[in-house]
């Protein structure tokens, strides 16, 4: 029998849909015009770029396209409103940043490196589940605050962060507030201004669109210092000549993404569902990191007790299985994932933690198959662990 593919790894990289894939093509071969020459081709360039900011900033609830600046990754993104933004308010005296425990790393090390330069970090706990508390914002909020950047929802565990109660505390306090949204982006219906933030971030391979390309919003008024510096273009504010498929690509992919929500929500959500409920049912001592309300559709994060989750990734691997132990961009690391220490576990029960993302073409019979080997890996594994057998012994 061929093995099967199952990828579970939605929250780590998606395919390309195909819809996308055909609005990108003539820019590669055909329209290959630089978008910022006059001659016929680069002017056509030009309309498709600026269409797409349109597209985006009307699926991010923007007041004008200006509001957005393409970038090469969400990575890019999360940098350049966070150092933009310190290195705009030095001069005025600001010297201290807030984020939280459980941020992706393009935040992580970004805060980490401004710390070496001189700034101050705080960064919140968050309860069991993830979640940060607004009042903690507020009382970390001092003279000297600069920004605050809180995640939308958590690449590990799904946690989805009260945005818009944080947003109306930073804007009390007349400080800049950023959310990455790279996470939610395709997966939770989101309002720029409803929510109260003054930049975002956005990541096209999240949703299905391509790889290489993001986003950041950046509210009207509200003044960065570049990241990166050249030419003209994003307005002399992210200069480098445009990526131009990637625009048109991710354009079509959140425009696809907001309208197909309610659906692909509901599909992933039912699928992650059945998969949480079966895995409790059928293996024991088992623990679901992160929360059941306000949590992303796709995501299951799972410890399971007594096993290492390097070994159940590879085996799942060996079953056709793609699934990521804690967080890709942890893996590869012995250190346990941040997140997963920052909600309280222990070293062990992290170490045995699986994370599970899905996505538009699962299916309830891949989630069955997922089941049914993880028990029998999880039973195989369990079997060779000394540390199993003690616990089994004491508790006899
Ligand atoms: C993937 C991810 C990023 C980084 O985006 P890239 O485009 O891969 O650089 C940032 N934040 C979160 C929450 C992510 O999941």
């Amino acid at each position: 029998m061929q093995k099967p593919v199952i990828y579970l790894d939605h929250a780590a990289t998606t395919y390309v849909k195909p819809e996308v894939f055909e609005a990108m093509k003539p820019y590669f071969v055909e329209e290959y015009g630089n978008a910022s020459s006059l001659y016929s081709v680069g002017r056509s360039n030009r309309k498709a770029v600026e269409e797409a900011r349109a597209t985006i900033a009307r699926c991010l609830g923007a007041n004008e396209p200006g509001e957005i600046y393409f970038t090469g990754s969400g990575t890019e993104a999360d940098n350049w409103a966070i150092k933009g933004s310190v290195l705009a308010a030095r001069k005025k005296g600001g010297k201290h940043i807030i984020t939280s425990a459980i941020e992706h790393p393009a935040i992580m090390e970004t805060c980490k490196f401004l710390k070496k330069e001189g700034f101050d970090v705080t960064y919140l706990p968050v309860d069991s589940e993830g979640f940060v508390d607004p009042a903690d914002v507020e009382k970390a909020i001092r003279p000297d605050t600069i920004i605050v950047s809180i995640m939308y929802a958590n690449n590990e565990i799904g946690t989805i962060q009260p945005i818009k109660a944080i947003g109306e505390i930073t804007k009390k306090h007349g400080v800049l507030f950023h959310c990455d949204a790279v996470q939610a982006a395709g997966s939770i219906p989101i309002d720029v201004k409803d929510l109260g933030v003054d930049m975002l971030s956005i990541s096209g391979h999240k949703f299905y669109g391509p790889k290489g390309i993001g986003a950041l919003y950046i509210r009207k008024g509200v003044r960065l210092e570049n990241l990166i510096h050249g030419g003209h273009q994003e307005r002399g504010k992210r200069p480098g000549t445009e990526n131009v498929p990637g625009i048109i690509g991710m354009a079509k992919a959140l425009e696809l993404a907001v309208a197909d929500m309610e659906q692909y929500t509901g599909k992933i959500r039912q699928l992650r569902d059945k998969a949480m409920n079966l895995i409790m049912e059928r293996i024991p001592h088992v623990k679901l990191n992160g929360p059941v309300e306000n949590r992303l559709p796709g995501n299951l994060n799972i410890s399971f007790r007594f096993i290492e989750g390097e070994s159940l990734l590879l085996m799942l691997d060996m079953k056709g299985i793609k699934a990521s132990s804690g967080s890709a961009c942890s893996s590869g690391s012995l250190d346990p994932s941040h997140v997963l220490m920052a909600i309280g576990l222990s070293h062990e029960i992290a170490h045995g933690s699986l994370r599970m993302s899905f996505g538009d073409h699962n299916t309830e019979g891949e989630v069955d198959y997922l089941v049914d080997s993880l028990e029998e890996i999880v039973t195989r594994l369990r079997s060779m662990s000394p540390l199993y057998e003690d616990f089994i012994k004491a508790n006899k």
